[in-house]
């Protein structure tokens, strides 16, 4: 059977789930949008994913059609239809269709798509043996010029830096910000330990205010542990005792090695494998 996706409303089979060529999310890349997880049929932290898509739609003007409740709902619902308990959901809200100009005024309707589909995770092994990351060029959009806590529909950006980074054998690429300083990586944030304390840039080196971050901050505070929110270099990422990364689609990964520099002893370190541990029991139990 065929997944089915809801747009506008309305659930469409795959094939048939079609959106406009005029729409500007396709034209100019205006929408924005959120990955979220669900578990054992519970959807992971609603309500902050919907508060950051409504945040990211409102600094870019663009007017959601809905409420969050509906969304809420709508997300329920879709995951329903298609007997998704663990799973991988996208919202996607485009500016609607409208004219060739970039006029946003011109525009008919935002659309609201949510796709519902199965977790195309990384293998097992980089859990277990830690993922080796590079640091491209590609720095990170200046938050200047288009903040990347706007989870926008163009994510050039970040592809560019992804290309880069799988063209040196890395599936994950770590980014700068316009100052030099450790941003994030292409769709994942980063952390580092040191002398046991957490470390990771804060939202203003110009990155995504991670939501699964998020969580891994409060359940390392929740163990005592000490984190920092403060800006990192790439030196203080090659000195790390460890290094991983979190993120929806990812969850928290152990890094092991960055720019040929090992870290830690090379593998996963301790503190990483107990924070991948309490992830675990927060999302599975
Ligand atoms: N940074 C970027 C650029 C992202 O696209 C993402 C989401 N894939 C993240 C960080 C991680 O955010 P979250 O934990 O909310 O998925």
């Amino acid at each position: 059977m065929s997944l089915k996706v809801y747009i506008d409303g309305k659930l469409h089979a795959k094939e048939d789930a079609k959106i406009s060529v005029y729409d500007h999310g396709l034209l100019y890349g205006d929408g924005v949008f959120e990955g979220i997880r669900s578990y054992g049929g519970k959807v992971f932290r609603m309500s902050a994913h919907l508060d950051r898509l409504w945040e990211s739609a409102k600094a870019i003007w663009l007017a959601i059609p809905m409420s969050k409740a509906d969304v809420a709902r709508a997300i329920e619902e879709t995951l329903a239809a298609n007997s998704i308990e663990d799973g991988y959901i996208r919202v996607v809200v485009t500016r609607g269709p409208g004219s060739l100009g970039l006029d946003p005024n011109l525009c008919s309707k935002p659309q609201v798509i949510i796709i519902t589909d199965y977790i195309a995770l990384y293998p097992e092994e980089h859990y277990r043996n830690g993922l080796e990351i590079v640091t491209v060029s590609t720095m990170r959009n200046h938050p200047a010029a288009l903040s990347p806590r706007i989870k926008s529909l163009n994510y050039l950006n970040n592809i560019l830096a992804k290309i880069e980074g799988m063209q040196a054998g890395c599936v994950e690429a770590l980014m700068l910000n316009h100052k030099g300083e450790v941003a994030e990586c292409t769709g994942d944030n980063i952390f580092l330990v040191r002398r046991g304390e957490l470390l990771t840039p804060p939202t203003n080196a110009g990155i995504l205010e991670g939501i699964t971050r998020d969580a891994v901050i409060e359940l390392a505070r929740a163990a005592g542990m000490a984190v920092e929110e403060v800006a990192l270099t790439k030196h203080d990422v090659y000195v790390a005792d460890e290094c991983f990364l979190t993120g929806t689609a990812a969850e928290v990964i152990p890094v092991v090695k960055v720019d040929s520099r090992i870290i830690g002893d090379g593998k996963p370190g301790t503190i990483t494998r107990d924070l991948i541990e309490r992830f675990h029991k927060l999302t599975r139990e």
